[in-house]
């Protein structure tokens, strides 16, 4: 995967509600894809529509994706799922410490055993970061550092250029208030600082960062041009593939 050429995903969530209508929108998807080897674009569906999924972007340039995965790969796990198993229905990336999973839970321990499962195998993390809120003092600089540090305390200079890290501020998600391009921007500097003083440059320069927050057909030219990030994480606006098929466009064309 090069890291010049931006990466888009979309999270699903837990929609939709029928196997029929995930079918149909990864159809959709596709077909707009069809023709579109660059940007990279991903979808991750619910877990049980992965391999149907699967089969209807197998034609296209759309990737697949998982929104988790457990840190155990077989055993008596009941509800999990593990890493082979995305494994063999061909899922590329798996989402990690998504701020919902988070609220459910998730420390920051099972970030990095769920991490490391998926670098063992091969699969693409992409690890999500973001503050509740945000407060004049700047404090949510310090939230996210920690995150990071959190995780680098176990990653190797070659795994963690394997790590896709995805910024999304939690009062962002779903909400309709997007972060401006000027704060996509200043994290994205703030990352690259947070990892050049963990590692060195050549490696903050080469993790790829994506925002996700509200990211729409109308902001996503201004956000990936101002932001300067390497793609995106996007929830609601992947649910109409007209949208994320548009933010994909306002991606190659600015
Ligand atoms: C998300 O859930 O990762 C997300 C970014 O959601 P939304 O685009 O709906 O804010």
């Amino acid at each position: 995967m090069k890291k010049t050429v931006p990466l888009i995903v979309g999270n699903w969530k837990l929609n939709p509600v029928t196997l029929s209508d995930a079918s149909d929108l990864a159809k959709a998807i596709a077909r707009k894809q069809k023709s579109i080897s660059e940007p990279y674009v991903a979808v991750a569906p619910p877990f049980p529509y992965l391999a149907e999924v699967g089969k209807k972007i197998a034609k296209s340039s759309v990737q697949l994706a998982s929104q988790d995965v457990y840190f155990k790969n077989i055993g008596a796990y009941t509800g999990e799922v593990s890493v082979l198993q995305l494994k063999d229905l061909e899922v590329e990336y798996v989402i990690i410490g998504h701020s919902e999973r988070r609220a459910m839970g998730e420390s920051n321990e099972d970030v990095r055993q769920k991490v490391l499962t998926v670098l063992k195998h091969r699969l693409v993390p992409i690890v999500c970061v973001g503050e509740r809120e945000r407060d004049d003092q700047g404090n949510f600089f310090t939230f996210i550092e920690d995150q990071i540090r959190n995780l680098a305390e176990v990653l190797s200079v070659a795994e963690m250029k394997k790590v896709v890290l995805a910024y999304e501020p939690i009062w962002a998600i779903g909400t309709g208030n997007t972060a401006t391009a000027e704060d996509v921007k200043e994290m994205q500097i703030f990352i690259v600082s947070v990892l050049t003083r963990i590692y060195d440059r050549p490696t903050a320069k080469s993790v790829r960062l994506l925002y996700g927050g509200s990211v729409t057909p109308q902001n996503a030219t201004e956000l990936h041009k101002e932001g300067d990030m390497n793609g995106f994480l996007v929830g609601g606006s992947s649910l109409k593939a007209e949208d994320f098929s548009d933010i994909v466009k306002a991606v190659v064309q600015s």
